[in-house]
């Protein structure tokens, strides 16, 4: 916006510029000098009043002869004509005449060229300046875009939900307390913490607590604030961002939306602010490895899409610790909502558990909007505290405005994503070649991922066997098995399991050489069967009968899977409700709790729907 601003500025200078200088050139418009039609020049040599002509290969300027009486000579200019009698005229008339070569255009050229164009980078010049001293009214307009913040007077009392970020960050509030202490015993610290989670999980909340809870001042600054600036201008203030920082340590610094600023340099479009992100980052990437530690400077940042990130930020010494900041589970949307009540009169009939329990997949900010609706909904029909039904009339206008983004899920829809995940997590925690369950989750993120079972590896693997490559498949298949047996019905859910239970099929038919009927051959190099069909035919064409072979093959490898894990399933029907349930009531299953449950730990229990729920 700016930098069209001053280019438009730009424009209109050297059009005014242009104008003027035509101006001058054609009619030479000196004060005393009359501009006259090329005939009244003529009669003017005819009368015999010129004294004296110059010619420029444009003007005439012609210089009369005094009236009686008059000191000064008046002068006339006109507008030079192809004139092949001129000469003669003025021999003729004893007018005297010369002639410049350049005179007219040396001042045109002059105008029209360099005076702008010196006055353009006197302006670009006080621009560049402008970013780090006092400069011009836009710059200073846009340095509002640093935030300083002497107190940011918020503690982690204010911030729920998120304990294992805050345990985490601890150690930089420590660090900041005392950095002296960690100078003397020479310990390592951080010099940059990415926070990264979805909008709204309140990771500027945390930076700021960090410096609260430290008492040191914050510095903040938003990724893409840097961008829509001039040329040499994000640069400019990323080292004065810096400089400031290192006169107020120990301080914070925090950068939002750092994806603004550090996207991946290849995968930028091609666009006028592509350099100028790119030089900012650059001059980013130079401060955070010129800077010490030691004098006590912490830069934090934050986004929600560390995939397109640059990987030069992520390289150790740069933003090398990554602290996740996820969606709350339902207790800690309890917690986050106990923070946001804590200033409002709430009627004796409100139970956050079970506003908690209303609210799956919202973020900090969606919570604390219900609050605030609710309140102003309440104050509205002149209430003097705020009940259930504001609450309840809060959420559904929440859950209206975000059901637009995609976000919020039906408890019916919910239900199915519980069985399902339980599914995934009962068949890899029964087949012996599958990784172990670290988390199952049915907190809904994106929008295309439902839930999700988390497995970790307990080693790292180079090679899979026949069995495991089959437990691989079991454990796919688990989520759509179990949506089968509880609902006698599937749903869309399973469908990327299915892509990918189906790819390792295929390729143990095709390039491992794993199944029966085929023995030991592969058929295809590619390692993606389905999308290298795309006329990617690999050297060995294959017959038709070898074609249907493999996709029999093929076919009963998924199938058997299916009924083994069908078996596996239906054995362990009470396991899958007890889990299923335990999902729908606390959103997040650790996997010890899930192997508490297999081992009979957890019995079923008789168990009335959770609180709220329909
Ligand atoms: P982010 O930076 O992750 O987009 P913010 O920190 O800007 O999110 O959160 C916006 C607001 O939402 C906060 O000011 C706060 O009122 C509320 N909020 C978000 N997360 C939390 C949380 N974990 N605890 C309490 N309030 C939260
Ligand atoms: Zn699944």
């Amino acid at each position: 916006m700016k930098r069209r601003h001053l280019a438009r500025i730009s424009f209109l200078f050297i059009v005014f510029l242009t104008v003027l200088a035509m101006h001058r050139n054609a009619y030479a418009a000196f004060s005393s000098t009359e501009r006259i039609p090329y005939s009244d020049f003529k009669a003017l040599i005819q009368q015999n009043r010129l004294e004296e002509v110059i010619m420029s290969p444009t003007t005439i300027k012609g210089i009369l002869k005094p009236e009686e009486g008059q000191k000064i000579k008046k002068t006339i200019t006109t507008v030079k004509i192809e004139d092949q009698e001129l000469i003669k005229e003025l021999i003729a008339h004893k007018v005297r005449f010369s002639a410049t070569t350049n005179g007219g255009w040396s001042q045109s050229l002059f105008l029209l060229w360099f005076l702008p164009m010196i006055i353009f980078f006197i302006l670009m010049a006080r621009v560049r300046r402008g970013a780090t001293g006092a400069g011009l009214m836009a710059i200073g307009k846009s340095r509002a875009n640093l935030y300083i913040d002497k107190d940011t007077g918020v503690t982690f009392n204010d911030v729920a939900g998120v304990d294992e970020a805050k345990e985490e960050l601890k150690e930089v509030i420590d660090y900041l307390q005392n950095p002296q202490k960690y100078q003397r015993l020479g310990g390592k610290i951080p010099k940059g913490v990415l926070l990264v989670g979805p909008t709204g999980t309140g990771k500027t909340l945390l930076a700021k607590a960090v410096a609260g809870e430290a008492k040191v001042p914050f510095f903040s600054i938003s990724g893409s604030g840097f961008v829509e600036m001039f040329v040499g201008v994000g640069a400019a203030r990323v080292r004065d961002l810096f400089a400031q920082a290192q006169e107020k340590a120990p301080c914070i610094i925090f950068i939002d939306e750092i994806d603004a600023l550090g996207k991946v340099r290849a995968a930028a479009p091609v666009s006028g602010g592509h350099e100028e992100r790119e030089n900012t980052l650059n001059q980013l990437l130079v401060e955070m490895d010129g800077f010490d530690t030691r004098k006590g400077v912490i830069l934090m940042a934050a986004t929600n899409r560390p995939e397109v990130l640059d990987p030069a930020l992520l390289r150790p010494g740069r933003f090398d610790r990554h602290i996740l900041v996820d969606r709350p589970d339902i207790k800690g949307r309890e917690e986050i909502l106990r923070v946001h009540c804590k200033n409002i009169k709430l009627g004796k009939d409100v139970d956050i558990k079970i506003v908690a329990a209303r609210t799956p997949g919202f973020v900090g900010a969606d919570l604390a909007n219900v609050v605030n609706e609710a309140a102003l909904l309440a104050a509205r029909v002149g209430k003097d505290a705020v009940g259930m039904d504001s609450l309840e009339e809060a959420i559904n206008r929440v859950i209206a405005g975000l059901e637009k983004k995609k976000k919020v899920m039906s408890r019916k829809e919910q239900e199915i994503i519980a069985y399902h995940e339980s599914g995934h997590a009962l068949v890899a925690e029964s087949v012996p070649g599958a990784d172990k369950v670290h988390r199952i989750s049915i907190i809904p993120r994106g929008i295309s991922a439902l839930g999700y079972t988390l497995q970790l590896p307990t080693e790292d693997r180079y090679l899979l066997t026949r069995s495991e490559l089959l437990d691989r498949l079991a454990v796919l298949l688990g989520g759509r098995v179990a949506e089968e047996i509880k609902f006698q019905e599937i749903s869309t859910g399973a469908q990327n399991d299915l892509e990918r239970a189906t790819d390792i099929a295929m390729s143990m038919v095709r390039e491992y050489g794993m199944s029966e009927k085929l023995g030991p051959m592969t058929f295809q190099n590619g390692r993606r069967p389905q999308f290298l069909d795309l006329g990617y035919r690999t050297s060995r064409e294959l017959s038709e009968d070898v074609s249907k072979d493999i996709d029999n093959e093929v076919k009963k490898i998924v199938f058997d899977t299916y009924s083994r894990v069908k078996g596996i399933l239906t054995e362990n029907k009470d396991r899958l409700e007890t889990l299923a349930k335990l999902l729908l009531e606390k959103e997040v299953v650790e996997g010890e709790e899930l192997r508490k449950i297999i081992d009979g730990k957890v019995t079923p229990q008789k168990q009335s729907p959770p609180p709220g729920l329909t």
